[in-house]
């Protein structure tokens, strides 16, 4: 079974709750505004994220910067419809980064095929990888995708565990 960070740093030292508490409140404090997500954008939601990287929305002032390079990010971001051949890449990707990942699903073709619901070839981003965030609209307003961008950094920063994903 794989250990967790924290389970390997008291198997080696014996640090106090409180101490340790202390530092794990930092450290989700650090972690919530040091997201990277890498991108996985396929459909006409794109403008809306494109929208979110600039000045008027600016996702970075919350400390959110896409980043190209899964081994580096810690949250893949859907935007956009997927097909069944497509979501073989979707889950390559979210094979390659590192834990703890989070995945936020933009739009409502990832969340629930959107208007191509009764496609054969649609699948949602939940049949694929574990999603944390859904974000609704067709295509989503940039407004919301910086909501669902603030709910996934609440979720991160109640997380208990250092290194282990909360149930
Ligand atoms: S949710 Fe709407 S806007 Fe976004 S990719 Fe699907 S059809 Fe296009």
């Amino acid at each position: 079974m794989e250990t967790t960070v924290k389970e390997r740093i008291f198997d080696r030292y014996y640090i106090p709750k409180p101490i340790y508490d202390v530092v794990e409140y930092i450290a989700g404090w650090a972690r919530k505004f040091s997201i990277w997500p890498v991108h996985f954008v396929t459909g006409c939601c794109s403008p809306e994220f494109m929208q979110v990287s600039g000045s008027r929305f600016d996702m970075e002032r919350l400390g959110i910067l896409p980043f190209a390079s899964v081994r580096q990010t810690d949250c893949l971001m859907i935007v956009g419809v997927i097909s069944r051949k497509m979501g073989e890449r979707v889950k390559y990707l979210y094979d390659q980064m590192g834990e703890p990942k989070y995945v936020v699903s933009v739009g409502a073709c990832p969340t629930g095929k959107g208007p191509f619901h009764d496609s054969y070839s649609v699948v949602r981003a939940d049949e694929l990888v574990p999603v944390d965030v859904y974000i609704p609209g067709c295509p989503p307003r940039p407004e919301a995708i910086i909501q669902g961008m603030m709910l996934l950094q609440e979720k991160i920063k109640r997380e208990v565990k250092i290194g282990a994903r909360r149930g």
